[in-house]
């Protein structure tokens, strides 16, 4: 059985869920292509209201959205219900907007009109990680059904019962069955999904390992990608930092969603002035991190999302320290039943331990000392990663040029890398390409499409 329910919390397997079978699969893919046909011509006004409505649905039933995730994939239910209000903020977002966002653009050619129009693709496929069960799946969904696209998405296997919720969502709101397919699909299915002429387009995040399988079948096909992958977000700490507030956003950085968001801060680079009170306050505001029932509110430190997740940190713990790391924090299992982990702060990690370039998706972070502003851009950048990243200073215009020097998709100032509608989203380098939300996010999958009216005795 693939797609399992599993509370991290306490081991227990609460649902189970069976794959589709290969006709399954087939009537699903030729439903949503049905539906594309007269989703596409349906007005902005007329897919908004469904849109809006789902919004609407998530919001008055936010408890009932936000349960599954804490008890799938260990969130904090505190978390959780503002995700839930996130994604129907997402959805919100796009159904005011897209009209807007795709109006047709006149151009100024030197002779006759022409305009370039926005025409959706077709059946686009999603596949989407576990660590926002929801949130990932409004920033793909939203701006493409607002497009005229219809979507079908292959969620983690690790939480299905969010996987199902969210499409139940879209019949309730009254969108026609195959606007939105939910696909419980084996690895192998995928690559068939991404054959399958009737897909036009493919939308991943998640891991490198699957960007590049996944961009690999794709690009095999000809078929346009976005790739949302991972990263190792550098968070820049200045000489002349606000520290007691740069340390509670460290914090954050590092434990929202225990420390498993692609835009978590992974790298802590403090410059010598700074570096020994940092250190010592931020491994005292771990240390502070009270574990247990995700489902409490009284708890800051939640499971992570499998047993698998944790092995596979604590490896890269161990391999970390074996190859020269010291442990300033942690770096164990929490004596208790459950995937916890300890919070924990790694340093002198060499540029030849793997550590220096690997993604830690928990609670661990990498602390490193810098002399100043050169040798932090410079380490910031010394990355196969290009997500995020944040730099800390009470000089605006410094941190402003500091940020023009980093290397990745997004910088902050004076704020961890997160995430908001109207904000575009993405990377570059092994962090993948393309954008979500925002103006640009739904400019991926629409056909750009010129039209040209010019006299017929025009010359050619
Ligand atoms: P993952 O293992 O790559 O899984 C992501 C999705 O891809 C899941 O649905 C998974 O299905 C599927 N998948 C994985 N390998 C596949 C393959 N070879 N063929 C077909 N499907 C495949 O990633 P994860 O561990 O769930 O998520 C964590 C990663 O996602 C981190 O690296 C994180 O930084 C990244 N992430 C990036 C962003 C962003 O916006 N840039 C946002 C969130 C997370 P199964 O579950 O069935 O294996």
């Amino acid at each position: 059985m693939t797609y399992q329910s599993i509370n991290p919390y306490n081991d227990k397997i609460l649902q189970s869920f069976d794959e589709l079978t290969d006709l399954k699969l087939e009537h699903a893919i030729e439903t949503a292509t049905t539906c594309f046909e007269t989703w596409r011509h349906m007005s902005f006004a007329h897919r908004a209201a469904i849109v809006s409505r789902a919004a609407v649905i998530m919001r008055e039933r936010t408890e009932e959205f936000a349960q599954p995730m804490t008890l799938e994939m260990g969130k904090l239910i505190g978390q959780a219900r503002e995700e839930v209000l996130l994604s129907a903020h997402i959805l919100d977002y796009y159904a005011r907007n897209a009209e807007a966002f795709l109006a047709p653009h006149d151009l100024m050619p030197s002779s006759g009109e022409a305009t370039v129009v926005s025409a959706p693709y077709g059946v686009l496929f999603g596949v989407q990680p576990w660590n926002f069960p929801y949130y990932q799946l409004a920033r793909f969904a939203a701006p493409n059904l607002m497009a005229g696209n219809v979507v079908m998405v292959k969620h983690a296997s690790c939480v299905p019962q969010c996987a199902v919720a969210f499409e139940k969502l879209w019949l309730e709101a009254g969108a026609p069955i195959g606007a939105y397919t939910n696909l419980f699909i084996s690895h192998d299915q995928v690559n068939r999904v991404i054959d399958d002429p009737r897909i036009k387009g493919i939308a991943l995040t998640g891991s490198v390992e699957a960007g590049k399988s996944i961009a690999a079948r794709a690009g095999q096909n000809l078929k346009k990608t976005t790739m949302e992958l991972g990263g190792n977000d550098a968070f820049i700490v200045l000489d002349d930092a606000d520290l007691e507030k740069t340390v509670e956003w460290a914090v954050w950085a590092k434990m929202n969603n225990s420390g498993q968001c692609c835009v978590a801060a992974k790298r802590f680079i403090v410059v010598e002035k700074l570096a020994d009170r940092f250190l010592e306050k931020f491994k005292a505001a771990l240390m502070e991190l009270k574990p247990g029932d995700p489902m409490d509110t009284a708890t800051t430190l939640g499971p992570l999302s499998t047993e698998s997740a944790l092995l596979k940190l604590l490896n890269q713990v161990e391999e970390a320290v074996a190859r020269g790391a010291g442990i300033v924090l942690g770096g164990n299992r929490i004596d208790r039943a459950g995937s916890f982990m300890q919070p924990t702060i790694l340093d002198n990690i060499k540029s030849d331990n793997p550590a220096y370039r690997e993604e830690f998706f928990g609670p661990v972070a990498l602390f490193f000392r810098v002399k100043d502003e050169d040798e932090a851009v410079a380490l910031a950048n010394d990355s196969d990663f290009g997500l995020g990243g944040s730099v800390f200073t009470q000089d605006i215009e410094w941190g402003k040029f500091v940020a023009n020097r980093i290397d990745t998709g997004m910088v902050f100032i004076n704020h961890p890398t997160w995430t908001a509608c109207d904000l575009p989203f993405g990377g570059i380098k092994n962090s993948g390409y393309g954008r979500e939300l925002s103006s640009l996010g739904i400019q991926e999958f629409v056909n750009k499409k010129l039209i040209r009216i010019d006299s017929i005795d025009a010359l050619a």
